[in-house]
């Protein structure tokens, strides 16, 4: 359909960058399982291989159902494009791949998804790059830990584990008087509750394996330019503003404009790295994108009102919600995501370590997995799971303690949430 500006979320999770199958007529996106296209001729081939024609070539880098979810992504982001790629982490690498280099460092925040600060911490160093991370609520820490060897600056909106909003205003305006790229993660927010590019970000990252996919089926990856950063306008991002010597010297930016990072993306990052989502994923996640708003504001609905219930009861220590009034993050939430604060948050249970253990064992509805962002309800106790490697010390600083549990509210009956919730408490604190 066209994309007239006019058109609400509702409509544009649906349509945007679909179209009637044009050999068949399909309503639906067909899932194109296929590894090439043919070529009309040599000319053809010619420019598409030069990129001075948009095709098909071959599914490594570009499909044409994965090309319907990169279309509707960037839609709904308020991008200019977007490029798909196998899981949140790839994307991730995906996002600082044309922006760093051996030497080069990237300022990002400390509440991060766990595998986050495990990819930047530790598996990022084998390429020469590194990570300083900084508690984003301190903005003058943040722009302390700018240097001139720093490419990027990197958080979440709604952040991992506890649901803490981030002011990304205040970074953006850090960023850009560095004359570096923002890079949102905006997997726990989603497009429907919080649109990181209008608070500043030049780039979002997500992992469609959560909200936008939403049933739990598959992993998938996206990221979303802005298209409004000036590559050109220092000599820190050569791969975008310098020429190319794998296209002829070709200079991206100069090329392509607002669409150069899209397009470097997919000519040289899915080319080259090869994480690239495949058709059916693709599939997957748009169904799951048709319902998002609906969804969210399900999420929502529930987290609010099982995160009250939990604040006043006997066994817990603290919510973090962002959603309750009693979050120092409540304000600025209003803020950054005006349709509400997510559906993940922690709980502190007075009982500690092993009240924790006897609560994740005794839930029914909740499932015990390291995943979030689904339409059931999920629940991990990360001391004892994604975070037993790190002390105490360490664990607390992550929002992670050992008395902490992290919930993602799903789209149940929220009663019935509370009820499972109820019997897990008590059995927690039976001895
Ligand atoms: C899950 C997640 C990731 C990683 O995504 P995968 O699809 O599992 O690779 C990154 N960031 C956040 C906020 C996540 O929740």
């Amino acid at each position: 359909m066209s994309q007239g500006p006019t058109y609400g979320f509702d409509t544009l999770q649906i349509h945007a960058g679909a179209r009637p199958d044009p050999a068949t007529g399909a309503r639906q996106t067909p899932i194109y399982q296929s590894t090439a296209f043919v070529f009309r001729d040599a000319d053809h081939a010619a420019a598409l291989f030069n990129l001075q024609e948009v095709g098909f070539i071959y599914s490594r880098l570009t499909n044409p159902t994965v090309a319907v979810l990169q279309e509707r992504v960037a839609t709904l982001e308020g991008g200019a494009g977007a490029v798909c790629c196998s899981s949140g982490h790839a994307a991730q690498i995906m996002a600082l791949f044309p922006l760093m280099e051996p030497g080069r460092n990237v300022v990002v925040s400390t509440r991060l998804y766990g595998g986050t600060v495990t990819q930047f911490s530790q598996t990022i160093r084998r390429f020469g790059w590194s990570a300083r991370f900084v508690d984003f609520d301190d903005v003058e820490a943040v722009a302390a830990a700018i240097d001139d060897d720093t490419r990027a600056v990197f958080c979440e909106s709604i952040a991992n584990p506890g649901g803490y909003i981030t002011d990304l205003d205040a970074i953006a305006a850090v960023s850009d008087k560095a004359g570096l790229p923002l890079i949102v993660d905006n997997t726990s927010a989603t497009p429907y509750l919080c649109r990181p590019i209008e608070h500043g970000a030049t780039l979002v990252v997500h992992s469609t394996t959560k909200y936008l996919t939403g049933n739990g089926t598959v992993t998938g990856g996206c990221i979303v330019d802005s298209g409004k950063f000036d590559w050109s306008a220092s000599n820190k991002f050569p791969s975008l503003s310098a020429p190319e010597p794998a296209y002829h010297g070709l200079k991206f930016h100069e090329t392509f404009g607002p669409l150069a990072f899209t397009f470097h993306g997919i000519a040289v990052g899915l080319r080259d790295l090869g994480m690239t989502m495949n058709p059916q994923a693709a599939h997957y996640t748009l169904m799951g994108i048709e319902t998002l708003s609906l969804r969210m504001d399900r999420h929502v609905a529930n987290a609010k009102k099982i995160a009250g219930w939990l604040e006043g009861h006997d066994a817990v220590d603290a919510v973090t919600y962002a959603g309750l009034p009693s979050s120092p993050y409540f304000d600025r939430g209003a803020r950054i995501c005006p349709k509400g604060a997510g559906g993940l948050f922690t709980v502190g249970l007075k009982g500690g370590y092993k009240a924790c253990v006897k609560f994740v064992d005794s839930l029914e509805i909740f499932s015990h997995v390291a995943n979030l962002g689904d339409a059931r309800s999920l629940v991990i106790h990360s001391a004892s799971t994604t975070h037993r490697q790190l002390s105490t010390e360490q664990q607390e600083a992550a929002g992670a303690g050992p008395n902490v549990v992290r919930i993602s509210i799903g789209i149940e009956d929220a009663d019935d949430l509370i009820g499972d919730l109820d019997q897990a408490l008590k059995q927690a604190a039976a001895k």
